[in-house]
């Protein structure tokens, strides 16, 4: 089996910064931001000598590039009931992965964002419509992945059926293109208890496998601050929230782990970090070295 790991590194000084210090780290997969993830991004377009130096960057590492996630700004709450809020932010979608498939990565992932006052079941289409505008208007290699979310309020993508529900809304013949990856904090928080045991953590997985037809096509490796059931959305390093290591240890030798890319989002210790430095953070070092001990690396 093979592990992917990698993190949302630290971007100052541009994305292929953040290669270089993913690379410097170690790290076979990576996640960055193509742009502000406070904004829509839907005019962003990506200038050809960013997408240059990136992928200049990235062959210098052990990242291949379809390990690489794009993390779609958080703004992006296609699942809506406001129509002229979801067009705005199915034009950023959209606007994401053309962004992202100049750069050649192998995903974008997105959080649905509330269904609000809305329907739930109606909510489900329209994140699926936003998918499917954005898999027909950007002809490319890029996936568009669904992330679980930690279930505050009335955020879609919280369970397995929501998953499922979502991705049965796209069209058949775009349905390759698109798929769902998981969360760690978001499982553990939304209230799968994924540290009972080996078998309760088999068993979500199977969950959600079983509902969407698929495995995940990515998991992001979080320790969540918040209990099971509290919905809170506070990422912290593994070792130090509810969860604790050993899950993750039961997940690297989980078949779902390999061959797709395992993200850490966890907290970094040098936030300000210089422009031109690219030195690994020493907190995303010994989280790469500790999730590829549980792989047995
Ligand atoms: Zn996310
Ligand atoms: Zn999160």
């Amino acid at each position: 089996m093979t592990r992917y790991i990698g993190a949302h590194t630290i971007v100052n000084g541009g994305i292929h910064m953040a290669v270089l210090r993913a690379g410097n780290a170690g790290m076979t997969a990576l996640q960055i931001f193509t742009a502000i993830p406070r904004f829509y991004g839907d005019k962003a377009t990506i200038k050809p000598e960013r997408v240059a130096r990136f992928k200049a960057a990235l062959a210098k590492t052990r990242i291949k590039p379809a390990n690489v996630v794009v993390h779609a700004a958080y703004v992006l709450s296609v699942a809506t009931p406001d129509d002229e809020k979801w067009a705005r932010a199915s034009a950023g979608l959209t606007k994401e992965l053309e962004r992202s498939s100049a750069l050649g990565v192998g995903a974008v992932c997105f959080h649905p964002g509330s269904a609000g006052t809305g329907d739930r079941a109606d909510s489900a289409k329209r994140i699926a419509k936003a998918i499917t505008v954005a898999l027909k208007t950007i002809e490319s290699d890029t996936r568009l992945l669904v992330e679980n979310t930690a279930g505050a309020g009335k955020t879609m993508g919280k369970t397995a059926q929501e998953v499922k529900e979502i991705l049965a809304g796209v069209p058949e013949s775009l349905r390759a293109r698109t798929g769902y990856g998981l969360d760690t904090c978001h499982l553990f928080s939304s209230g799968y208890d994924i540290t009972a045991s080996k078998q309760a953590l088999t068993a979500v997985l199977d969950e959600f496998e079983e509902a969407a037809d698929e495995p995940p096509s990515f998991f992001h490796l979080n320790d969540s601050e918040g209990e099971l059931g509290s919905n809170k959305d506070r990422h912290v390093l593994i070792g130090d929230g509810h969860i604790g290591k050993q899950p993750f240890e039961w997940l690297m030798h989980d078949r779902r782990s390999s061959d797709v890319p395992l993200i850490l989002e966890t907290p970094q210790q040098n936030y300000d970090i210089a422009e031109d430095d690219d030195s690994p953070d020493p907190y995303d070092v010994k989280m790469v070295k500790l999730i590829e001990e549980f792989a047995g690396k």
